[in-house]
């Protein structure tokens, strides 16, 4: 039993050990732990709290993913609803015809499941945003694709939380939720939700999942890539190599920084992380351990696979 997290869900951790040690399933795991992230208003890219769009709106994105039968299920630009991991499972277990719901549909059928609505733009995130938006006039009579790619701020846009699980069982679930790109253009959608771009779990290999520039880890499909890696016997460093490295053949406009970070869980629960930037860790913790370890992620930089 084990649980691997991005660096930023610390929160859940205590959540998703309690219920693997309780013989709980990795999927439910990995939920509740999500929805502890979630509920963190200081936590500004994933749920309560999140930066929101370029008009002020903050707009959810998450996936969740077992892999015994590979059921998943994401919502995309969800508005209204502070717990999107929840809806995702609920799309998961009560349409098991769907995988993704986005939008005005995701809210209807968070709203018919009984998911209780919440204002999830916080007084500081809304400060945040106007302070980027700068003088109101001026932007009111702008395109918004000139706003949206005016007001993207590297430094604070970044941030999901991932969470890859393995239980008593040996069966393995994934979790990826986030507000996405701050002051994005609305609808934006990232990797987060898409099932084999950022979130990807198979219980005969592996699980991966995602967090860093979505578009890049869409076109690549980053996840499923590093798990059919495991699936074709390469070790853990490896498939997560091989794919930052795929990321690397694809060109980016010079105005995006390329980042992208990595966390994998072999069907056996070893794990590893990778990073294109240096000094990043993850977090992973064991039944016997009393507090989550920092790891370091390997730094798979340009031109090295
Ligand atoms: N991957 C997320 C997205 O593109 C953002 C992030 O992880 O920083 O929406």
């Amino acid at each position: 039993m084990i649980v691997a997290a991005s660096a930023n869900g610390r929160a859940g951790m205590a959540a998703a050990l309690d219920i693997l040690r309780r013989g709980g399933s990795a999927l439910d795991a990995v939920e509740a732990a999500t929805r502890a992230v979630e509920a963190d208003v200081n936590d500004h890219s994933v749920g309560v709290g999140g930066y929101p769009n370029a008009l002020g709106e903050v707009e959810l994105d998450a996936s969740l993913m077992e892999g015994t039968a590979r059921r998943a299920g994401a919502v995309a630009a969800l508005r209204g609803y502070p717990h999107p991991i929840s809806v995702a499972r609920a799309i998961l277990e009560r349409l098991p015809q769907h995988v993704l719901l986005a939008g005005e549909g995701a809210a209807r059928f968070a709203a018919e499941c009984g998911f209780a609505p919440a204002e999830l733009l916080t007084e500081e995130a809304r400060d945040a945003w106007q302070r980027r938006m700068g003088d109101e006039r001026a932007w009111r009579t702008m395109p918004l694709q000139d706003l949206a790619a005016r007001m993207q701020d590297p430094q604070r846009a970044a941030g999901t939380v991932n969470f890859l699980a393995r239980d008593a069982q040996g069966r393995l679930a994934s979790a990826v939720s986030t507000s996405g790109w701050a002051f994005k253009y609305p609808g934006r959608v990232g990797d987060s939700p898409l099932i084999g771009a950022g979130n990807y779990c198979d219980d005969r290999y592996g699980a991966c999942a995602c967090t860093g520039l979505g578009e890049w880890a869409i076109r690549a499909a980053t996840a499923r890539t590093v798990v059919l890696g495991l699936q074709h016997g390469l070790s853990l460093q490896e498939a997560g190599a091989g794919a930052m490295a795929d990321l690397r053949a694809i060109p980016l406009p010079p105005q995006v920084e390329p980042v992208m970070n990595l966390i994998v869980l072999d069907r056996e629960g070893r794990h590893a992380a990778f990073s294109t930037q240096a000094g990043r860790t993850y977090l992973w913790q064991s039944p016997d351990m009393v507090a989550p370890e920092e790891a370091s992620r390997h730094e798979a930089g340009e031109g090295m696979a």
